[in-house]
């Protein structure tokens, strides 16, 4: 469970040690005071306060949150229901912290969404949890169900004749069901692969109507906005990136683990500070900062800090915050490997890159870890990557694309080893198995089941 050592600790401020999932206990610690104040507010002064905070999404694009509301039309401009759906259906392999929130503050999860439904108009929230998210989708329901019964959502919401429905809605196992519009499509009872935008979901989402997609951490952070104020909340963390996150620390580390810090925050801190530094003495070779589909970084960029602007001058992002740690066991072949098996296997098949695309990239790194493969074959990789990328439908593709060619580029002399030595220098020494393993149950069961060359 979550430790923090950060100096703003907010979501999980009062979760040691208290049970927050009991309506009451939540209360006793200020719960459900930002919903009484917002729904007293005029609907756009709670949107400003967003903007003025200058929240990013926590799910992994990182758009600006009050931005993406202020898309949506006002309800009494609009010829359709407004709904508001939260994405739960957190599935990036290394990120487990929508997870954390869902099991111990549900409240505040749910306070999130009755007050962003408030600031936009809407007549109805959706809720997409994760399939496999069983324990997490019982407590959700638990406490929606509380809420419920004491006014805080469903019909005449604290009294004030404004009604908003939530639905829970378990989906099946689809990591592309993450995606907002394949998301929609699964909610509609439809196969769930994207769609084209635009339009866009703000114009027309769900039942095709103007719809805002938050993720979990996204809207559990908004009663806190509510009750710091927009200006104070944007003191947080750093430029561009404000306030804090919950971090998904995992992969050869001591304590992996939950950890909210404040944004802007090193990676050193988090890894070394926080979390105890690399498992069995080992060196650090290298870290993917948020969540498999990201670019990694070398240990010598490990003082990057945890936001936005310096990930992308890294060369990488932050994406989704499941921060993966390897040690100098790790065999970079066969870790592009499994993330290529991993996004073949999710693929929707809907577009050629992507579908083609993983399946090229699966036979090449294969082929490359057996020792097989010609030079020129490593230079197809890269080549296949090229072409996945910017050429997808939705951004799977780049998922799958953007870390393998990373692999490439900052160990091309690792790959060069499989080549010359006529297999992997690693063998069964690699650290692999002990990195996967805790990123995600999973996924890691999963991609066991999919062969791998020994
Ligand atoms: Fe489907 Fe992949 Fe195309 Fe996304 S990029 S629509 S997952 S085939």
């Amino acid at each position: 469970m979550a430790r923090s050592k950060a100096k703003h600790k907010l979501l999980l401020e009062h979760a040691d040690g208290r049970d927050l999932t009991r309506l009451a206990e939540y209360e006793r610690v200020g719960g459900y005071s930002s919903l009484k104040k917002a729904i007293k507010m005029d609907r756009q002064a709670v949107i400003d306060e967003l903007l003025t905070a200058d929240v990013r999404g926590r799910g992994g694009a990182g758009f600006p949150m009050g931005r993406k509301a202020s898309f949506l039309p006002k309800p009494e401009a609009s010829a359709k229901p407004i709904y508001l759906v939260a994405n739960a259906d957190e599935s990036e392999p290394g990120t487990f912290k929508d997870r954390e929130i869902m099991v111990r503050i549900p409240h505040m999860f749910v306070e999130g969404i009755v007050i962003a439904s408030h600031a936009i108009g809407a007549s109805a929230a959706f809720i997409y949890i994760r399939g496999e998210y069983l324990a997490e989708f019982e407590i959700l329901r638990d406490a929606l169900e509380e809420a419920r019964r004491a006014g805080l959502v469903g019909g005449n919401v604290l009294g004030t004749g404004w009604s908003l429905p939530i639905v829970l809605h378990r989906g099946a196992g689809a990591y592309i069901c993450g995606e907002e519009t394949g998301m929609l499509e699964s909610l509609e009872g439809k196969r769930g692969q994207p769609r084209t935008k635009p339009p866009f979901p703000a114009i027309s989402g769900v039942y095709a109507s103007p719809t805002l997609i938050n993720n979990v951490e996204t809207l559990a952070t908004v009663p806190k906005i509510l009750e710091l104020g927009g200006a104070a909340y944007a003191k947080l963390g750093v430029e561009n990136s404000t306030g804090t996150r919950v971090f998904s620390l995992s992969g050869n580390v001591v304590r992996g683990g939950n950890y909210e810090l404040e944004l802007g925050t090193s990676l050193r801190e988090l890894i070394y500070d926080i979390g105890g530094g690399i498992a069995d003495g080992r060196e650090l070779k290298a870290v993917i900062p948020g969540g498999s589909s990201m670019p990694v970084l070398t240990a010598d960029q490990v003082d990057t800090k945890l936001d936005a602007d310096s990930m992308v001058e890294a060369g990488t992002m932050l994406g989704s915050g499941g921060v993966i740690v390897l040690d100098d066991r790790c065999c970079m072949v066969q870790l592009g490997l499994r993330v290529a098996q991993f996004y073949q296997h999710e693929s929707c098949g809907k577009c050629t890159p992507c579908r083609e695309g993983t399946r090229w990239m699966v036979d090449l790194l294969r082929k490359i870890e057996a020792g097989e493969a010609t030079q020129s074959e490593l230079d197809l990789l890269l080549d296949v990557c090229d072409r996945i990328l910017g050429n997808c439908l939705c951004p799977l593709g780049d998922a799958a694309a953007m870390p393998v060619a990373s692999y490439v580029a900052r160990f091309r002399d690792e790959f060069q080893r499989h080549l010359d030595e006529g297999g992997c220098p690693f063998g069964g020494e690699s650290t692999l198995d002990h990195v996967m393993a805790p990123v995600d149950q999973h996924h890691a069961r999963r991609l066991a089941e999919i062969e791998v060359p020994a």
